[in-house]
């Protein structure tokens, strides 16, 4: 552990001076506030159709969507999901969540029936929009608990459903003033954080408008996004690095941004080069397939000025390769948990005024924030280039954790928001002298594949209904494409010779792909600590012996 730090030595700050953030107004306020001047500026670009929406469309889409809501009964404080791909809609849904002083929670289109229901139910959704093609994997839920939905698509609508495009017909004027508190609850994004099931986070007013202005107000932003940008939006907008670093941000500055459903790597290189994009936000799955496809030669994608990449480690390797092929770009990471609102640091690089950074380097901590480094065990504050677990403070981060409808989870945020307001990451990593946050390892369970989480509980606790399994564990194991991917121990019950292709099928028929079980151990049992706890720890080092690379 080394010798003890002194407690000024022990809080990290950014290298770029706090700013003044007024974070006491909605997020639309915050977002549009250059309204009249961005007015005419192309907002939002549909990469399918080509449509572009100006500012001055989209502010007023919301609204009238936010009064369309109204008009079904959805208002203040109510939640409804968005159960959609990237589009133009998903954007007009979020923001009038926020004229409209709703939650929105946002949930993977792919999820299977059984995922969405839990997270419907969990989050007290009284609406879902979705696109008509989902229709059918709610239909029945929606019926049984007499939730709304509101379907998206060209062709008709959907039995007992109400158009989009009926809603967004609404007058704006018909939405009622609505009271505003800034620690209103505004988006409701799912995840198990540092342990057990999926919950969702409590995102405020308060919370996004502080993160956006810590990545992109001030004299030097940490991320120099202009009014004359185009943003990559292929991340999907359901998770909240693509809500707040993409949208949110470009917004902010009056860019535009390019939505993409789907990422398909030569049709998103032909976008690039057609409408000059000049930021690339990605994950490392992304950026690694930009290294290897041979098409990259093939495209002008010298309007890339800057491509960031979150949501999972990126290998040095891979970032210098990358920077071969695209060598006018910067390149560099940033690094975000859903409860921290969700970015802890970011690349200096991306400043206006930018600083060298070091390949592998997760950012330095974001303005107007304080990070701190812990021993897990003792709880110490660790000093410069010492390993311990991450902790964030300061007024982004969540508001707390939601299980069931509209009840906070008080339990669980104690677990990850301490007496003294620090949001413990259960990420392990250490600040390097020139104030760089480096990532090493992990104390959650979470299993991150391309960038997705998987929570190994919500998998155990689908293994164990299974008749023919006593016992089980998922841990995750490394993987060249994915990161990592959930392999599962299993403990058969009395006699059974349950084979690991029935498990693997099993699990897959009730989730989406990338929480499909890779491998199936079969064990005598299942480590545990005399408080039930699964010995993670020990299954993963089982695996390491196995598997090298695991
Ligand atoms: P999520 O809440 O889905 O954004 O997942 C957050 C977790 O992803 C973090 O707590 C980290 O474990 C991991 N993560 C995010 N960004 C990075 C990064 N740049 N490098 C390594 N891990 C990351």
């Amino acid at each position: 552990m080394g010798s003890v730090a002194r407690p000024e030595e022990t809080i990290f700050r950014s290298k770029l001076p706090d700013i003044e953030i007024n974070n006491n107004i909605p997020l639309h306020t915050y977002c549009f506030k250059r309204l009249a001047e961005f007015a005419d500026r192309p907002c939002v670009i549909d990469g399918a159709t080509g449509t572009v929406l100006t500012y001055a469309q989209v502010e007023a889409s919301a609204r009238r969507f936010a009064a369309g809501l109204h008009s079904v009964g959805i208002g203040r404080g109510d939640v409804f999901m968005i159960l959609l791909r990237n589009s133009v809609e998903f954007v007009i849904a979020f923001l009038a969540a926020s004229f409209g002083g709703a939650v929105a929670t946002t949930a993977n289109p792919f999820y299977t029936p059984g995922e969405i229901h839990k997270q419907a139910d969990g989050s007290g959704a009284r609406l879902i929009l979705t696109e008509s093609c989902y229709v059918d994997k709610i239909r029945d839920y929606a019926a049984d608990h007499g939730v709304i939905i509101v379907a998206v698509g060209d062709g008709p609508v959907p039995d007992g459903c109400h158009a989009f495009a009926d809603l967004l017909a609404c007058d704006a004027g018909a939405l009622p003033a609505v009271e505003f508190d800034p620690d209103d609850v505004v988006a409701l994004p799912y995840s198990s954080g540092t342990t057990g099931l999926p919950k969702g986070v409590m995102l405020t007013h308060r919370s996004l408008v502080t993160s956006i202005a810590q990545q992109v107000d001030g004299e030097n932003p940490n991320l120099n996004f202009r009014p004359d940008d185009v943003l990559l939006c292929v991340l999907p907008l359901f998770h909240i690095y693509s809500l707040n670093s993409v949208l949110l941000c470009s917004l902010r500055v009056g860019a535009a941004i390019l939505i993409l459903r789907r990422f398909e790597v030569g049709p998103l290189l032909e976008l690039v080069q057609r409408f000059r994009i000049t930021i690339a936000p990605l994950v490392p799955p992304i950026v690694l397939e930009f290294v290897k496809s041979p098409l990259v030669d093939s495209f002008d994608l010298s309007s890339i000025r800057m491509v960031m990449s979150g949501a999972a480690p990126m290998g040095k390797e891979v970032e210098e390769k990358f920077m071969a092929k695209l060598p006018n770009a910067r390149l560099g990471q940033g690094y975000g948990m859903t409860e921290a609102g969700p970015v802890l640091s970011m690349c200096l690089a991306f400043a206006k005024h930018p600083f060298e950074v070091k390949s592998g380097a997760c950012g330095t901590v974001v303005r107007n924030a304080e990070m701190k480094i812990v021993d897990p065990e003792t709880g110490a504050a660790l000093g410069r280039n010492q390993r311990g677990e991450i902790c964030i403070r300061g007024a982004q981060i969540m508001k707390g954790l939601a299980r069931f409808c509209y009840i906070n989870d008080p339990e669980a945020t104690r677990n990850t928001i301490d007496k003294d307001g620090w949001l413990h990451t259960g990420d392990v990593g250490y600040v390097d002298n020139d104030d760089e946050v480096f990532i090493v390892d992990r104390l959650k369970e979470i299993i991150k594949y391309k960038g997705f989480q998987v929570a190994p509980a919500e998998l155990e606790a689908l293994l164990v209904t299974h008749p023919k399994i006593a016992d089980a564990a998922v841990v995750p194991m490394k993987d060249e494409v994915a990161g990592e991917v959930p392999v599962a121990f299993v403990v058969r019950s009395n006699g059974s010779k349950i084979t690991e292709d029935e498990i693997k099928q099993y699990i897959s028929r009730q989730v989406v792909f990338y929480k499909r079980i890779s491998k199936v151990f079969f064990t005598e049992v299942i480590p545990k600590a005399p408080s039930g706890k699964i010995l993670r720890k020990d299954l993963r080092a089982k695996l390491v012996e196995q598997f090298p690379i695991g």
